[in-house]
């Protein structure tokens, strides 16, 4: 049996009673160090399974290693399993090699809704995920869904936004955008959701300071109906008030 479980962006206020009840009953626990040390409550005297962060294929052949010697092992992901998580890697292992083993996908909050309520509502309306991560994904690949996504006026949420070895993809990315989007647009700047050092900014498009966006960092770019009150970004949803 192999729980894949989305553990939420950090603190155990926003995991799921599924995801607290499968790790509860999971004999091993498998998944990326930074996550083991969130859930460390729920981890006992368990058997656990770590490594580094590129590491997620062994990972994942752990436990099904584990699996098949009977164990019940919980897969763990941030946020949720299914969006950048283990969930696909898990089930495309599972059906390449057509193994009968038992699968429970476990949900969870996902950063963009996680930083979507810290900042108010931004995605009230049409949105999308676009990770400016480019090592499983060509970047010209980014960069058309990039711009489509802008053209189509969708809300954008970017994930994996700005890594050390990838610094300039981010200002890329707003060049893409800007050619779409007009600078007065809030930009809502959210890292750490639900973990310790929680920083939340919104600035406007034309004036997002590229240095505050790291990899603990999902930004969330509205679209033409958005607005700033106070500290709230609010996507309206389209009622006549
Ligand atoms: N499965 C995860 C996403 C993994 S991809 C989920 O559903 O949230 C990793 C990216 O997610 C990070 O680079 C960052 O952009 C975002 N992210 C994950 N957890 C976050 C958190 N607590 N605060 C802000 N961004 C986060």
């Amino acid at each position: 049996m192999i729980y894949v479980v989305g553990i939420g962006p950090g603190k155990k206020e926003l995991m799921t009673f599924e995801a607290v009840n499968a790790l509860n009953e999971s004999e091993v626990i498998v998944g990326y160090k930074t996550y083991i040390d969130l859930i460390k409550e729920f981890i006992k005297d368990k058997e656990v399974v770590q490594n580094g962060m590129r590491g997620e294929i062994q990972r994942c052949k752990d436990a099904i290693k584990k699996a098949k010697e009977g164990k019940k092992v919980a897969v763990i992901s941030s946020g949720d399993s299914g969006i950048y998580g283990m969930a696909g890697l898990i089930l495309e292992l599972i059906t390449k090699e057509n193994l009968d083993i038992e699968i429970k996908i476990v949900p969870g909050v996902t950063a963009s809704i996680g930083a979507a309520a810290v900042l108010g509502a931004p995605i009230m309306h049409d949105f999308c995920h676009i990770s400016l991560s480019d090592l499983l994904t060509p970047w010209d690949v980014i960069q058309k869904r990039l711009k489509l996504a802008a053209e189509a006026d969708f809300v954008i949420c970017l994930y994996n936004p700005r890594s050390k070895g990838r610094k300039d993809h981010l200002q890329k990315a707003f060049e893409i955008i800007g050619e779409f989007k007009s600078g007065d647009i809030p930009v809502g700047i959210v890292k750490n959701v639900g973990r310790e050092g929680e920083f939340k900014q919104i600035v406007k498009f034309k004036d997002i300071d590229f240095e505050t966006v790291d990899m603990t960092t999902i930004v969330i770019i509205g679209n033409k109906s958005t607005y700033v009150y106070e500290d709230k970004m609010i996507t309206p949803r389209g009622y006549v008030l």
